[in-house]
């Protein structure tokens, strides 16, 4: 690599970025491309003879920018957020510019060293307990994914039970999780070998706001000793994807100490609004855990990828993993005086991420941090405000999906006859209700149109078709759940460049979108 060369080009691919980001409310936030469009505007085959950057960039611009879902907007509120910021996109550049493997401690000294210092921050910052830390027997490495952190985590809680119970005994294993536990659970059993069967996936309801219920727990896992299986495994979740439900895991955890679980928590989303003192008492608890897990990419200032992974036993999840092969040996690990990530984690290779989550906690400051993620709360709860203000919208009930979840009805404001949004496959719905359906804890807002009589399938594709019509604004972009059967929006304030009016912005689509279809479509 030429370094002139690499200072003119890296030059103009700043430049293009800034003039990406400058210009990123122009863009509709979900692309609204058909499947299959990049095939009918770029070649068959590479090309044989280079080609200008300025060449390259243009059709960035004008074949692939097309094709992008701009998570960055200010307009992005669907799933989780994925954050970008200066020092994350400085901290990416530089590890580029490295573009060390450091799967061994030999390959890249300040690789895992980093690594090791940069997580010992973040547990300090959550209060997470000393035995996660890297002085004793824990500590904590970067994962690429969630997903990740808990295949590894369950891979070592199987291995560490087959010791004891002998090998044969894997179609026996049970591993437990709340039915909204993330899908990488059902996952990581599958690859781990665990029988379909016994992912064990224990429903929850609204009574619990969708949190896992440690009575129901308890009597599934007594039920399943009774049956001669073995449970080994407990995942919980602070902040389930659906609607950021907080799993008991004081009770959750007596209940994996008392069965001698491996306990693993994930907070994947909302492990990050954990810095703040008024939000660690979501992770109460965590004392019990065997592994934690949370995402720094998600609200955490820090580019994809970079998912941290706690563990209290280091050595389970060596023993489960590692490999030694020939060509791999060298005098520090022969030793045994330094920790090789290689063994603890599924792919030899890996990156330098502790440089971006190193930049974004010293360029921000913990402060700073929390800061950004109370902005966030706080812009969530003034979209809930919102849904509940609007002069056309009345409060019907409390009390009725949690201690402060709230129902809203929208007062039909003439005898007109409301159908739904955009197919008109449903008949006549004469009033629509807005239904705040758990209450907001960290920055999602779960909340659903109801039409007015009380019918699924009417309400269901009510929302789907509210969803798709505020979508295809290009606008704002919004994702959806299901909870009891219940087609629900959801509203996630998380993306940096989001303020104030982007929030009141977003609700006008909502209401626009409503009323459009009320006085436009079908009246
Ligand atoms: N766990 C929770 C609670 C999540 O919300 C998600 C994704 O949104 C995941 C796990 C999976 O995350 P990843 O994409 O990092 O595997």
């Amino acid at each position: 690599m030429d370094a002139e060369q690499l200072r003119e080009n890296a030059h103009k691919m700043v430049d293009f970025i800034a003039d990406y980001y400058k210009n990123l409310e122009t863009f509709p936030v979900l692309s609204q491309v058909e499947p299959g469009y990049l095939g009918k505007l770029l070649p068959d085959y590479a090309p044989n003879h280079p080609e200008s950057l300025e060449n390259v960039l243009a059709d960035v611009q004008s074949k692939i920018i097309p094709g992008v879902t701009h998570w960055q907007s200010p307009g992005y509120f669907a799933y989780f957020p994925s954050n970008s910021s200066i020092a994350g996109f400085l901290g990416e550049m530089l590890s580029a510019g490295f573009n060390i493997i450091g799967f061994s401690w030999v390959t890249s000294p300040a690789a895992t060293e980093l690594e090791v210092i940069v997580l010992d921050w973040l547990a300090k910052m959550l209060q997470l307990p000393e035995h996660l830390l890297s002085p004793g027997q824990g500590g904590g490495v970067i994962q690429g994914t969630a997903s990740e952190a808990i295949l590894v985590a369950l891979h070592a809680a199987r291995d560490k039970v087959l010791k004891k119970v002998g090998k044969t005994s894997l179609p026996q294993l049970v591993a437990h999780a709340s039915d909204q536990a993330h899908a990488s659970m059902q996952k990581a059993c599958q690859i781990a070998g665990v029988h379909p069967e016994n992912c064990r996936l224990v429903k929850t309801d609204s009574s619990t706001n969708h949190a896992l219920s440690p009575d129901v727990l308890r009597e599934e896992i007594s039920k399943d000793i009774a049956a001669g299986l073995i449970p080994f495994f407990l995942s919980s979740t602070v902040g389930t994807t659906s609607s950021t439900a907080v799993d008991p895991l004081s009770s959750l955890g007596k209940i994996a100490k008392d069965n001698e679980l491996w306990f693993h928590i994930d907070a994947a989303y909302a492990g990050s609004a954990c810095i703040c003192p008024e939000y660690r008492q979501y992770l109460d608890g965590v004392e019990e855990a065997d592994s934690f897990n949370m995402n720094t990419h998600k609200w955490f200032l820090t580019n994809f990828d970079c998912s941290l992974l706690w563990v209290k036993d280091r050595s389970a999840l060596i023993q489960s993993l590692s490999t030694k092969p020939e060509y791999l040996k060298n005098k520090a690990s022969e030793v045994n005086m330094v920790l090789d990530f290689k063994d603890w984690q599924i792919p030899l290779g890996r990156r330098f991420r502790s440089l971006k989550l190193w930049m974004v906690l010293r360029l921000y400051g913990l402060e700073n941090l929390q800061c950004y993620i109370r902005n966030h709360i706080k812009l969530a709860k003034h979209f809930e405000d919102l849904v509940a203000a609007d002069s056309r919208f009345e409060v019907i009930q409390l009390l009725q999906f949690g201690h402060s979840s709230v129902m809203i009805l929208l007062l039909p404001d003439s005898a007109t006859i409301i159908r739904p949004l955009i197919y008109g496959s449903l008949n006549f719905v004469k009033e629509i209700l807005f239904l705040i359906v758990v209450p907001c804890v960290f920055a999602l807002v779960c909340f659903r149109l109801l039409p007015a009589h009380d019918d699924q399938d009417c309400g269901n594709k009510l929302n789907q078709d509210l969803l798709d019509s505020v979508n295809s604004t290009g606008k704002i972009f919004i994702s959806h759940t299901v909870l009891s059967g219940k087609h629900i929006l959801r509203f996630v304030v998380g993306a940096p460049l989001t303020e104030e009016n982007h929030i009141i912005s977003a609700w006008k689509i909502f209401q626009d979108q409503t009323t459009f279809a009320k006085e436009t479509k079908y009246t």
